[in-house]
């Protein structure tokens, strides 16, 4: 039996029209590094969408399908291009911008990119990749920067102020299928080829709701969310989606991501709410430390990308500024688990514990746990397994092209269509997920699993390290053995023999698990989105060019 129901697609220029009607006066703040930022209302950003969407089928012959990509940092130009390209029926393709550039090269001739919204400050890095771009006809620019960078291209290169400037402020959106892509990310691709994940308007119409829900994020209209997680990060964790449904204001900070700009930004901007990887508030963290400022507005920080160390909560929450941490990866949209305790627990010391782990699947996401002969484990809270995933706004498929049938690597879809995730780790009987590594990550001694995660945690809980990763090293009598690279704070006076005695008596890490092999590093080498390279780590190590 049919049900009754209207059958109404959920599609992105849905979630536009009521953010820029009903929530019209809320704000998407841009820091641009100037005495004042800059301050554009939702009703504003929903005129200029479809101004842009406009100036996109009428000027460029944008049409349905089309790819339409942006190298942007997170701004009010990125949000307006997040709405108008999905609503028109076309794709939005963000562009990782820290990628290395023959690896953007191959992203965007895979996607067959035809236009390029860039912000003026990125000409510099554009414009050399620009001639090995073939599919892309039209550059579009915004914001300041200098454009003769791109005089002699084979791309048509426009302003985006001027495209939009008279086009009409209303659109008669299409009625789409809501199955429809409506935006692409690409994983970055830390073995072989990057893969193409199309999220479509139902899986992050969906997701978007997921993200506002009181377990989850629980944004409101009385909240401004400071996001730092770059919208080029799996759709900035769906945070410009969510927040048009609901009216929380957005705090952007366009280029000006290092740890004093984004204290000055929550001193005076007083987000309630902020999301980023780890890196970035070790970097906050360090800066507050040196200099001290009035962070108090931040009640609610989402952390997520890899696993939060135990002492970075722990000195946010001194701070006041609650951790809250997920877990998720580009396939699934991203959220995929979130650390909000359950109730029995809140207010007691098992608290703590809860929060730490990468948190409770939503409705919407069901999980199941793979042990290494394909058998299924139980939700123990011991059994350690790979991780799968299923749910509306989880990839079942990797894109191949617009004709082409989409990509179902075994190693990472299960036969009956699970996504495997490649982390692993255990599930409570109550549904919480505590990752002990990524599968590529685990060093593998001997026939048992050490966790680098674990051995890294208990060893930035120390006073003197700043941060700390640990990589698998060949070993002749083991297999594998854990080396820990160790970035000291200034003027310490920690050693190898006090770390390792450190993370025996504090850590309460066993013996067996305890690195042999320690090296002082001046950085811990990040990926394009600011997780420990560990592939970097290794090679050096390979290599003899450590330290
Ligand atoms: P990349 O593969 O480039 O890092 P993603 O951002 O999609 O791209 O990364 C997803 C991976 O990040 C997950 O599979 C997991 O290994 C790791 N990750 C994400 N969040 C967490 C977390 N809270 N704790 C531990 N690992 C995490």
């Amino acid at each position: 039996v049919l049900s009754t129901m209207q059958d109404v697609p959920l599609l992105i220029s849905r979630i536009l029209t009521h953010g820029s009607t009903i929530h019209g006066t809320s704000q998407v703040t841009t820091w641009t590094g100037e005495s004042e930022p800059h301050r554009r209302s939702f009703a504003e950003v929903g005129a200029r969408a479809a101004q842009l969407a406009h100036a996109l089928r009428d000027d460029l012959g944008v049409t349905d399908d089309d790819r339409v990509a942006t190298l942007a940092w997170n701004n009010a130009e990125h949000v307006e291009a997040y709405f108008a390209i999905p609503s028109m029926g076309a794709i939005l393709h963000t562009l990782n911008l820290r990628l290395p550039a023959e690896q953007l090269v191959w992203i965007v001739n895979h996607a067959a990119d035809r236009v390029v919204i860039a912000n003026g400050s990125l000409l510099p890095l554009l414009a050399p990749l620009l001639p090995h771009l073939k599919t892309v006809e039209h550059v579009v620019v915004t914001g300041p920067g200098d454009r003769s960078l791109l005089e002699g291209s084979h791309a048509r290169v426009h302003e985006y102020e001027e495209l939009l400037a008279g086009k009409p402020t209303t659109y008669d959106w299409p009625e789409l299928d809501e199955r429809q892509a409506a935006a692409m990310c690409y994983t970055s691709g830390t073995t072989g080829d990057p893969k193409g994940v199309v999220y479509s308007h139902r899986s992050i119409y969906l997701h978007s709701m997921q993200v506002n829900m009181a377990q989850s994020m629980g944004l409101t209209d009385q909240d401004t969310s400071l996001v730092v997680v770059p919208q080029f990060h799996v759709n900035a964790w769906g945070l410009p989606h969510a927040t048009f449904m609901t009216g929380v204001n957005l705090l952007m900070p366009d280029r000006f991501l290092q740890p004093a700009p984004l204290a000055e930004m929550i001193e005076r901007e007083k987000p309630t709410h902020a999301a980023a990887v780890p890196t970035i508030w070790q970097g906050l963290l360090a800066e507050l430390t040196a200099k001290p400022r009035d962070v108090s507005s931040l009640g609610q920080v989402t952390i997520g990308g890899s696993a939060c160390p135990p002492s970075l909560m722990e000195a946010f929450d001194k701070l006041g500024m609650r951790v809250c941490h997920a877990w998720g990866m580009t396939e699934t949209s991203p959220l995929g688990t979130i650390a909000r305790p359950p109730a029995h627990v809140v207010g007691t010391d098992a608290e703590f514990a809860y929060r730490l782990t990468q948190g409770r699947f939503p409705a919407g996401v069901e999980a199941r746990l793979t042990g290494p002969g394909g058998e299924r484990l139980p939700w123990d809270g011991e059994s350690a397994g790979e991780l799968e995933v299923r749910g509306t706004w989880i990839a079942g498929a990797y894109y191949n092209g617009p004709d082409a049938e989409p990509l179902r690597p075994a190693d990472k879809f299960s036969e009956d269509g699970w996504l495997k995730t490649g982390d692993v780790g255990t599930i409570s009987p109550d549904g919480f997920l505590t990752l002990t590594d990524r599968a590529k990550d685990v060093i593998k001694s001997g026939g048992e699993w050490i966790s680098s995660v674990e051995l890294e945690n208990a060893l930035m809980s120390h006073p003197d390290v700043a941060e700390a990763a640990v990589v698998a090293v060949p070993d002749e009598k083991w297999g594998e053995r854990p080396l820990a690279t160790v970035v000291l704070k200034e003027g310490s006076t920690a050693t190898f023999e006090t770390l390792r005695a450190f993370l025996a008596d504090e850590g309460h890490i066993a013996k067996w698990q305890l690195p042999e092999r320690w090296t002082v590093i001046e950085s811990v080498p990040k990926t394009s989105v600011g997780k420990f390279d560990k592939k970097v780590i290794r090679k050096q190590y390979a290599e003899g060019t450590l330290d």
